[in-house]
């Protein structure tokens, strides 16, 4: 139940990456309560409940989550082909079982997002995580981008068509086929999303894109030294460029210990913000992503827990940057009208 006695007003949330889409189509898990009617949340439990998502609507809600990137991610061991097919699935997914009058809609645009919000409804968007789905072709980016898809990360870990990822160990960067579909999200207000990238991937990125860049789900690599994290010279060049970056809550890339906990997350903003990233910085979960996320903050609702106490560390204006401002600023700037 809602803590008692809490007099201060939550603050709004946007949440850059979740993997409920994935979850909806692998494990039949449902959005919704089955029966329509909102399940209480318990926030004093601090375990993970089996047969429920993280971030299905009530706990959303219950987070107070405003605005949320939905993340296309699928395997990248099946065929590409098959990657197309279950990413078209789970776009299905999202409109069928997520879109909903009066709970949450499809935002394209920044009116889009401003329209959800007035109506109080989540505003939800489309984002690819790993573009081998794309099969390297410039007319099936263009399809997304119509079924409403408005960010794209090329690579999971692995190397597709397009790019090298994290954790291939030949870090090559894009390919010809990577170049073309970067030339051509430019022709979009789409962002690329630099988390799973492997640093020359990242590099050529941002030689070649002059369009919004953002990491939708990354740590510092200097606060933690692994892949998924990003070095200093990636988070400068994404707070000079006014792009933005999205911390996320898996206790791997936080500090290696399990469960992490609030202080190891404050680390990672600490540093960020001592690069100048006040108004570049926020959160990217990766709920229902597989992740062992800090000691209290086990699903969406444990927003409302992390909203305290980055207002009691950083101030309630600070801390409505990161938690709201900041992404609906990015959205702002990247998502203009449909060309
Ligand atoms: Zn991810």
């Amino acid at each position: 139940m809602p803590d008692k006695g809490r007099d201060v007003v939550a603050l709004p949330v946007s949440d850059a990456h979740v993997d409920v889409l994935m979850r909806m189509l692998e494990e039949k898990l449902p959005f919704y309560p089955e029966d329509g009617t909102e399940t209480p949340v318990d926030s004093s439990s601090n375990v993970l409940e089996a047969g429920r998502m993280q971030a299905d609507f009530s706990f959303l809600r219950a987070g107070n989550v405003v605005t949320q990137v939905f993340a296309l991610f699928v395997s990248p061991h099946l065929s590409e082909d098959s990657q197309l097919v279950s990413v078209l699935r789970e776009i299905d997914c999202f409109y069928q079982g997520v879109v909903k009058h009066g709970r949450v809609r499809a935002a394209r645009t920044r009116k889009d997002v401003e329209s959800a919000h007035a109506a109080g409804e989540i505003a939800g968007i489309l984002s690819i995580e790993g573009a081998a789905c794309l099969l390297g072709d410039p007319a099936i980016l263009r399809m997304m981008y119509r079924l409403g898809v408005r960010g794209v990360g090329l690579t999971w870990n692995p190397a597709n068509r397009l790019a090298d990822g994290c954790q291939e160990p030949r870090d090559g960067g894009l390919t010809e086929a990577g170049r073309r579909i970067v030339a051509e999200i430019g022709k979009f207000p789409m962002w690329i999303d630099l988390a799973h990238l492997g640093d020359q991937s990242v590099r050529d990125v941002l030689s070649l894109h002059a369009g919004p860049i953002m990491a939708s789900h990354a740590n510092a690599r200097s606060v933690f030294g692994h892949p998924r994290n990003l070095p200093d010279e990636v988070i400068s060049e994404i707070i000079s460029r006014r792009g933005w970056m999205g911390l996320v809550f898996q206790s791997f890339f936080l500090s290696g210990d399990v469960p992490s906990s609030f202080e190891d997350l404050a680390r990672h903003i600490d540093h960020v913000l001592a690069l100048g990233g006040e108004d570049f910085l926020g959160f990217g979960s990766d709920f229902d992503g597989g992740i062992t996320p800090p000691v209290g903050l086990e699903n969406a609702s444990r927003y409302s827990t992390l909203s305290d106490w980055l207002c009691v560390r950083y101030g309630t204006e600070l801390a409505r940057k990161l938690l709201f401002d900041n992404f609906d600023n990015f959205l702002g700037r990247s998502l203009r009208e449909s060309p």
